[in-house]
């Protein structure tokens, strides 16, 4: 946490634009979200998980009031041998309806269509629709497509299948307008009112996550099968008709007490409760109806009142089978099944709501901070990984949990790749402050405060690195002391602030006569070491003669006003001749400064000079 305290603002400015550019560019990924097909077939894979594991957990209950008849295989095969035909003959189904609403079941659902290209012959055809609308609560389909006027005239169809729409959202059923319509048996079309279509919306991948609640055709809405069935069934309960539906402006189907979440491709995303063939509805195979109705004797017993029936196929060799978002290995359902998943998921009002993209942009942003704050304040990586990690896990976990108990889906892979790549900038940013850091404190512990030169301890550790690399290559290399002349003088004439000053200069002058090589340290007091790299006894006095004269030559300032010269001594020693150890080198340049003292300052001096005296000066 040290590093903190010592934070500059220069630092802090780094961290800010840092985070600042990754908020940037994490904005963008969300922005492009939209036309990132991976990311969204990666989102709706994370749906599918959380979807089968709330199946798996058994988390929501399959409404009891539900039934399916189902043209299953054993149905298709029992039945075409009976009736020697397939599709049935009509005059079944009508049979079947009465059979049915002996037991007074609350609705009677075909998942089937008949269509008028497939006559069974005009009695039968009569018989089915007049059986239809005997009741007012039997419902059967119709199925929108974008065929050519060339192979099939599109349908008028009566008003009284349309639904109103009164839409103040943005949802604009782009997806969901169709412009042809397969044809119905006129007599069914003209005679019955309960007819909803059966079309269905596939994500990019195939499988069908939601389901339409109304479909455009020709300007008009219509309601599919499940959703006008669920309509009637609410319109009862609240004690209205529902030929009118709102649509607010945050796209939710406003019934009485109820709001249904309208994707925004118009899609209604459905909570599924479990694997087909019988592990979610009670499922009745069509040919055990047909052989009570006939008054053959059978096992099993069935409760038919009040009961919501939908009839369909889910016969293999009827095809048809739909993908889902449960099961690991792509588990189908029939269409009928997913009829009923509707009207269960209606019944409950539990369909998913998508979190708006502000809502997901606001958690991205969350946990980006978070990890950013984790991997900044923490110092030990591997505690912020770890926390990182749990932090990932738990945003995952808690999403479960949100569709489980809150029916809402907020994104998974933007706000997990938001928190790895924050954790990557943010670790970046802490790392590139750190090692500024680490610079400053080095810095701080090997300078001289006074001066800017290095200060001793730096100069000692150099002189054993120097000792170290020029034993191991045979190399040379020399050492100053430099003590400026009667210093005390201006101490004591203009006071230590303009003593400072003074040292301060002429620290200076040494450094900028020096070699970038050249290691210039303060020694103590107002004495100061040369280290010269690579550098001969000769080289060496005539560097130190060039400072020497350097620093005489100058004009130093004592205060703002007066200035004054100086003078320095120098003593030279050189290694290995000199010695071998940093001790007996400044020992051996010490003599040198020595004699320079003892013969009038201003000048450099070697030891062996005082047993044995040059003529003049060097
Ligand atoms: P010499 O020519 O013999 O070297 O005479 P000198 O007066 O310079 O004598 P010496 O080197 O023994 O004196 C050192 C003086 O330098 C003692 C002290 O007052 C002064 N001094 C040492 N360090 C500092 C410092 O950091 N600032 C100031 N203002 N004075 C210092
Ligand atoms: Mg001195
Ligand atoms: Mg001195």
């Amino acid at each position: 946490m040290n590093f903190i305290k010592n934070l500059k603002p220069v630092h802090l400015a780094l961290g800010i634009i840092c985070l600042l550019f990754m908020l940037l560019v994490v904005s963008l990924i969300i922005k492009t979200i939209k036309v990132s097909d991976f990311i969204i077939k990666t989102e709706n894979k994370t749906f599918d998980i959380r979807q089968t594991l709330l199946v798996n957990n058994k988390a929501k209950k399959p409404n009891k009031d539900i039934v399916i008849v189902t043209v299953d295989d054993a149905s298709y095969e029992y039945l075409t041998t009976k009736y020697g035909e397939w599709p049935l003959p009509r005059n079944i189904y009508a049979d079947l309806i009465h059979f049915m609403e002996k037991q007074s079941p609350n609705a009677i659902a075909f998942d089937l269509m008949f269509v008028s290209s497939l006559k069974s012959g005009v009695d039968a055809d009569n018989k089915l629709a007049t059986a239809m609308s005997t009741y007012d609560n039997v419902y059967t389909g119709m199925n929108f497509d974008n065929m050519s006027y060339d192979v099939r005239e599109p349908m008028v169809l009566p008003g009284r299948l349309q639904i109103t729409v009164n839409n103040k959202s943005k949802v604009d059923f782009q997806d969901l307008t169709f412009t042809n319509c397969r044809p119905i048996l006129s007599q069914i079309i003209n005679s019955n009112t309960k007819i909803g279509m059966l079309n269905i919306l596939r994500s990019s991948d195939g499988v069908i996550r939601e389901f339409p609640a109304v479909v455009k055709y020709q300007n008009s809405f219509y309601p599919n099968l499940a959703f006008l069935l669920a309509l009637e069934h609410q319109a009862e309960i609240d004690n209205r008709s529902y030929n009118a539906i709102d649509m607010d402006k945050d796209a939710n189907i406003v019934l009485k007490d109820k709001k249904i979440p309208v994707n925004i491709d118009g899609g209604l995303i459905l909570n599924w409760y479990g694997h087909s063939h019988g592990e979610t509805y009670e499922h009745i195979p069509l040919y055990k109806l047909i052989k009570l109705m006939n008054g053959e004797k059978i096992k099993e017993k069935y409760d038919l009142s009040n009961k919501i029936i939908l009839i369909g196929t889910t016969a293999t060799g009827l095809a048809d089978i739909k993908s889902i978002p449960i099961g690991s290995f792509g588990e189908t359902y029939p269409g009928v099944e997913m009829y009923a998943t509707f009207i269960n998921n209606f019944l409950d009002n539990n369909f998913i709501k998508k979190a708006e993209p502000f809502t997901n942009i606001l958690i991205t942003l969350f946990l980006a901070g978070i990890i950013s704050v984790v991997v900044l304040l923490v110092n030990s990586t591997i505690i912020s990984v770890t926390a990182a990690i749990f932090i990932a896990l738990g945003y995952i976990i808690l999403t479960y949990f949100v569709m489980w108990f809150g029916n809402l889906w907020i994104d998974i892979v933007i706000p997990v790749a938001a928190i790895v790549f924050s954790f990557l900038v943010a670790y970046i940013v802490k790392y590139i402050i750190k090692s500024r850091d680490f610079e400053h404190q080095y810095k701080l512990a090997t300078t001289d405060g006074l001066t800017q030169l290095y200060n001793h301890r730096y100069f000692q550790e150099q002189m054993q690195m120097q000792i170290a690399n020029a034993s191991r290559y045979g190399n040379e290399f020399s050492l100053i002391i430099v003590d400026i002349d009667h210093f005390k003088k201006f101490n004591d004439t203009y006071g230590h602030q303009a003593g400072d000053a003074v040292l301060r200069q002429v620290a200076q002058t040494l450094k900028m006569n020096t070699r970038m090589t050249d290691i210039v340290c303060r020694y103590g007091g107002e004495e100061m070491s040369i280290i010269l790299t690579n550098t001969d006894r000769q080289e060496a006095i005539m560097n130190a003669k060039r400072m020497c004269n350097e620093v005489a030559k100058k004009m130093f300032k004592l205060n703002a006003t007066d200035t004054t010269h100086v003078t320095i001594s120098l003593g030279v020693s050189t290694f290995p001749q000199d010695g071998e150890t940093s001790q007996q080198l400044v020992e051996v340049a010490d003599q040198g400064l020595y004699y320079a003292k003892e013969h009038g300052r201003n000048q450099v001096g070697l030891a062996e000079f005082n047993d044995n005296p040059p003529d003049g000066t060097l």
